[in-house]
């Protein structure tokens, strides 16, 4: 990577008189640390160490790989110890921040921010052949647990469900809190078949788990809207639902799911509504 290609163009190039002309001609490491190395390198690090001072990690990031490009081509010297931390430490503290800026305080699962910023991505992007899945996980009669057994306990047993969410989630699907007792769970590229099949999944975990060993008495359900989309199913002119769309059709679904008795995954299936049981949900 080049400092070109950072936007930044670098310090003018030396000239004849300057102090390195009149030197006697280092050997050919040292020439090209003095012509276009170091200097460079240094520029490239201490804007670096400005960005990061600011928060701006992206850029931050770009400019110490162009730093580290210069100092470790094979005729320079070795990048310095202290240089090789500082780097080491900026990268840590990136990318804990970056991940800390995605993630959900309570529940460690990904938020609101996160999901957005995906879901466009991915409902723009109609390489995965299979389609997307987009489910809402809704805890049922949670406001009873909170009155029950207290707001701490409610807590907790928000943390045990995105564990237990994300324990039958496939390889690249996600789970992201959407609000308060409710979760969306994204699958990239999944048909719908199996994104229905993961959902009743999940349901089933979060039934069965002994929620009586955590408080007495203590029972948790769910219930789940699922919405898939395959945009190769779409017809030439037809545009691919938003990721608004596609969560206004989920929470359609977790509706017609609380509707039918909650503890129920619903789906579409055609122009029909079905739950996951085998039920038909009543009204649909
Ligand atoms: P339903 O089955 O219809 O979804 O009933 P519900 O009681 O789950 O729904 P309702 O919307 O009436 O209540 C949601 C409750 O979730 C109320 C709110 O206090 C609780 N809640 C939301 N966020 C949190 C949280 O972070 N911690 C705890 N402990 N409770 C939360
Ligand atoms: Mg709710
Ligand atoms: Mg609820």
């Amino acid at each position: 990577m080049t400092g070109l290609r950072n936007g930044f163009a670098g310090p003018e190039p030396l000239r004849d008189d300057s102090a390195s002309a009149r030197c006697p001609t280092p050997p050919p490491g040292r020439r090209r640390e003095l012509a276009d190395g170091t200097g460079m390198a240094e520029l490239h690090e201490s804007i670096a160490s400005l960005l990061a001072s600011r928060g701006q990690w992206r850029q931050a990031y770009h400019h110490l790989r162009s730093a580290l490009d210069l100092m470790s081509t094979e005729d320079t010297p070795r990048v310095p110890e202290q240089l090789r931390h500082e780097v080491k430490r900026l990268r840590r503290e990136h990318a804990e921040a970056r991940e800390q800026s995605r993630r959900d305080s309570l529940t460690a699962s990904y938020n609101r921010r996160y999901l957005d910023e995906r879901l466009a991505d991915l409902v723009s992007d109609d390489s995965g052949a299979d389609g997307l899945a987009v489910a809402l996980v809704d805890l049922d009669w949670f406001k009873h647990v909170n009155d029950t057994y207290g707001h701490l306990l409610g807590d907790r047993v928000l943390q045990r469900v995105v564990d237990l969410l994300q324990e039958v989630l496939p390889a690249g699907a996600f789970c992201a809190r959407y609000g308060g007792e409710e979760f969306v769970l994204v699958f990239p590229t999944i048909d719908a078949a199996a994104a229905v099949a993961a959902c009743e999944g999940a349901r089933a975990r979060i039934e069965r788990f002994p929620w009586g060993q955590m408080a007495p008495g203590l029972r948790v359900t769910v219930s789940i809207g699922i919405a898939h989309e395959q945009h190769s199913t779409l017809g030439p002119e037809a545009a691919p639902p938003s990721a608004e769309q596609q969560l206004i059709s989920a929470d359609a679904l977790l509706y017609a799911a609380k509707q039918s008795g909650r503890n129920a995954v619903a789906y579409r299936a055609g122009s029909e509504v079905r739950l996951a049981s085998g039920r038909m949900p009543s009204g649909y």
